[in-house]
């Protein structure tokens, strides 16, 4: 994805254009796994600080650009794409020998059976196991 597509995609969710913007969307892109705050913050190497970093990452998931990802391990990860809710599941792949996260596109959707009067909002699956780079 050039700069022109990033911000065509960034308009398409009425969010603002930033350099910072733009960065974030080509990194979520070129890697192939979920990604920390470190990781981000590492691949960027701009001076941006830890809340400018934070805020737009909120406003990325908002706007459903990206989705967090809870894998217990205490740090939140962020995989490009929207979340995993009704219509849009997808698993996510832990790897218990290098903690790498995957999102797992191919997986067929789960067939939640929710009780009258409950709506799901999110779901999250979480497979564990050896990654192939492992
Ligand atoms: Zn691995
Ligand atoms: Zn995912």
């Amino acid at each position: 994805m050039d700069n022109q597509q990033s911000e065509q995609l960034l308009q398409r969710k009425g969010l603002k254009k930033t350099k910072l913007r733009h960065a974030l969307i080509q990194h979520f892109i070129k890697t192939q796994h979920a990604q920390s705050y470190a990781d981000i913050k590492q691949a960027l190497m701009e001076a941006t600080d830890k809340s400018t970093l934070y805020r737009n990452l909120t406003a990325f998931e908002h706007a459903g650009l990206i989705h967090s990802i809870n894998d217990y391990s205490g740090v939140t990860k962020y995989a490009f794409g929207e979340a995993p809710i009704q219509g849009n599941e997808h698993a996510h792949f832990v790897c218990e020998c290098c903690e790498t996260v995957y999102c797992m596109d191919g997986l067929a959707p789960l067939q939640l059976d929710i009780p009258k009067g409950f709506r799901a909002k999110r779901v999250q699956t979480i497979i564990r196991g050896i990654c192939a780079d492992c």
